[in-house]
């Protein structure tokens, strides 16, 4: 029979193994410890939803709904798409479970997240997000709370010195208006200077082309009028007060105000905070206020605020993390004495040490095996006149609690 072909991995996803992981471990657990800070409570929602939560939350227009998503028919004939971002997923719970009882909600979860994109370094197909929102909240406080939260794990992370955060508003529903006005009387003008992918975006979604990658789009697009001129008394002075809430907080910001967001429910605070060490994939964690998403899913009017953050972004930049070491190593030097190593192990174990056993392989070499492995102590097994003795080596704390807990140097051979 022909040598069965082993099937490949999906192009841009990741198997990770070793510093990768723990890389990875260290951006969760600093989030999951920095959240609760925060008050924000951790949620879980599906992975999939039916396709109508992302194209209708996100817009049809986004790059992310026209030509990112994975979408599917399944089985039962339904369509249904891996989700590309969590925002709209938990907007729908909001809905669906009945969640706005507990109005305004602090949420944070992560995992992961599929879109269909050419892989690069920072940029995968499968890839993994850290997510808080605050939802049922009108109030510039809770932009605040998100950007100082978000600040904070960041510091925490140990890259805050190498990370800005970039602010800008949208403006309310008038501002954006009077705003996107100016910007397509701008482009238009330009219209010969502008990429093809802009020149769709100029009939579709205007604002993007601020945001667009492409060398050809900058100048006309560094050109552009701001923002400010257009911005109405509220529009302003919610801004006013995220700024003086960031200052009093001790959050540190720059104004960007070609900064908009992908989607086009976004409104007021827009915010990005960008490293110069990933090339083009600079945006470690983004976000801003959406306070007309959850009516374009069918529910009641309803302001929010989130960032979602790059786990494999943040991953990339931080130091790498001090590899977590094994309490004890065990070293079985002789067969006749597995039984009541094992036995030791499971107590050692059940007490709370992170302990593995070396019982396998040449006897003669185990201690030597035994060596190598990153552990604050060995112990080691022989036997000696129908004895089986134990020898300790190491740090001496965990040798002593280690003693402790086995009291009985020697055992008989059984
Ligand atoms: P980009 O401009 O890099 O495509 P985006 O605006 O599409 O980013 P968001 O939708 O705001 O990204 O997602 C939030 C964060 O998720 C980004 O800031 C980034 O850190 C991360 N991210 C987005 N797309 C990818 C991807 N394909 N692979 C890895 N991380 C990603
Ligand atoms: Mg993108």
């Amino acid at each position: 029979m022909a040598k069965a072909e082993t099937p490949k991995a999906i192009r841009g996803t990741q198997d990770m193994l070793g510093e990768q992981v723990e890389r990875f471990q260290h951006v969760v657990s600093t989030f999951d410890r920095v959240r609760r800070l925060y008050g924000f409570q951790r949620v879980e929602i599906p992975v999939f939803e039916a396709t109508a939560v992302f194209a209708r939350s996100l817009g049809e227009t986004t790059d992310v709904v026209s030509k990112e998503m994975y979408t599917f028919e399944d089985r039962g004939g339904d369509s249904v798409t891996l989700r590309p971002e969590f925002t709209a997923g938990l907007c729908r719970a909001y809905l669906t479970e009945g969640w706005q009882q507990y109005a305004p909600l602090k949420l944070a979860t992560h995992g992961p997240v599929f879109r269909y994109e050419r892989p690069q370094k920072g940029r995968y197909r499968q890839f993994h997000q850290l997510d808080a929102e605050v939802i049922g909240a009108a109030e510039p406080q809770a932009d605040v709370e998100l950007l100082a939260l978000a600040d904070q794990l960041l510091y925490e992370l140990g890259i805050a010195d190498g990370v800005t955060l970039q602010l800008n508003t949208l403006g309310d529903a008038a501002t954006r208006d009077a705003w996107r006005g100016a910007l397509v009387a701008h482009f238009e003008k330009h219209r010969g200077e502008l990429s093809e992918d802009s020149l769709a975006r100029l009939e579709r979604n205007p604002l993007r082309i601020l945001d667009s990658k492409d060398p050809r789009d900058r100048p006309v697009a560094d050109s552009a009028p701001g923002i400010d001129a257009h911005l109405t008394s509220e529009a302003g002075a919610f801004f006013e007060a995220v700024i003086k809430g960031l200052d009093a907080a001790g959050v540190a910001w720059t104004r960007n105000d070609r900064l908009v967001r992908g989607l086009d429910y976004y409104r007021h605070t827009a915010f990005e905070f960008v490293t110069d060490r990933l090339g083009a994939q600079g945006t470690v964690l983004a976000g801003g206020r959406y306070d007309g998403l959850i009516e374009a899913l069918g529910g009641p009017h309803t302001p929010a605020v989130g960032w979602a953050a790059g786990i494999e972004r943040l991953a990339m930049v931080i130091e790498a993390p001090e590899a977590e070491k094994l309490d004890i190593v065990v070293a079985v030097e002789d067969d006749r004495a597995t039984a009541r190593a094992f036995k030791d192990v499971a107590c050692l174990r059940r007490s709370g040490l992170m302990v593995d056993i070396i019982a396998t392989g040449s006897a003669r070499k185990r201690y030597d095996k035994a060596t190598k492995v990153p552990a604050k102590s060995i112990l080691s097994y022989v036997v000696r006149e129908g004895l089986i003795l134990t020898g300790f080596h190491g740090d001496g704390e965990t040798v002593d609690r280690a003693k402790r807990l086995l009291p009985i140097e020697a055992h008989p051979v059984a």
